[in-house]
């Protein structure tokens, strides 16, 4: 059984995100202030780190910070909570290596989904050059794209962008972030860029070009077949 520890000083929030945890089959572990959690993350160390930025005694960041300087919790994902939905607070947390953000309010359901999709990264980057999002097959090692079997040429950022997307299925993707992640920044020109992309991509993979969605008002997903 796969360990969440929980950083999270709003105990209505920790409760809802643990008992969703423990419905999927998560043990979780709870801390709430910044200090309870860094020394938690060292006795338990947890699978993946769901932490707050706003924490009483230690804020957010700085629990982060002194997680990533220690050898023994740099490894452990961390899923980061923001209460607002600024801009500068999602860069700021992927900016120091934070592998996945959410905005609150956000459903318990997404929540679980996001865990469910660091810890699978996670494991590909441990394990295995190859990921399956059926019917693509990827292999991130000489970057060959498989649709049901059958080699599909693709640029490098072609397979960036489709891996991105295939990485966090059925989850919709805004364009900033798949524009930051992908590209490495963003702006104007870029926006544009990444409709030409996407227009591609769905010719490259044909018949299942309809597994790419566009979200209206928000960017891309892929849905699973
Ligand atoms: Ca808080």
């Amino acid at each position: 059984m796969q360990t969440i520890l929980i950083i999270e000083d709003e105990i209505d929030i920790a409760e809802l995100i643990r008992l969703n945890l423990e419905r999927n089959q998560f043990s979780t572990e709870l801390a709430h202030d910044g200090q309870t959690g860094i020394n938690k993350a060292l006795e338990h160390l947890p699978d993946l780190i769901i932490l707050d930025l706003m924490l009483p005694v230690k804020d957010g960041m700085e629990v982060f910070k002194e997680l990533s300087n220690d050898d023994r919790t740099r490894s452990i994902p961390v899923l980061m909570l923001t209460a607002k939905a600024q801009i500068e607070d999602r860069i700021a947390g992927l900016a120091v290596g934070a592998d996945d953000y959410l905005t609150k309010p956000f459903s318990p359901k997404e929540l679980t989904l996001r865990v469910k999709a660091i810890l699978k990264r996670q494991s590909r980057s441990e394990h295995s050059s190859i990921f399956e999002c059926p019917p693509f097959k990827f292999n991130t090692s000489n970057l060959q794209l498989f649709a049901d079997n059958e080699l599909i040429t693709l640029t490098t950022t072609e397979f960036k962008l489709l891996l991105y997307l295939c990485e966090r299925v059925n989850i919709p993707q805004d364009r900033y972030t798949i524009l930051k992640e992908v590209w490495g920044y963003h702006d104007e020109v870029n926006s544009r860029t990444l409709d030409t992309h996407m227009k591609r991509l769905r010719q490259k993979v044909g018949d299942h070009a309809h597994l790419i969605e566009t979200v209206r008002g928000i960017g891309y997903q892929i849905i699973s077949q």
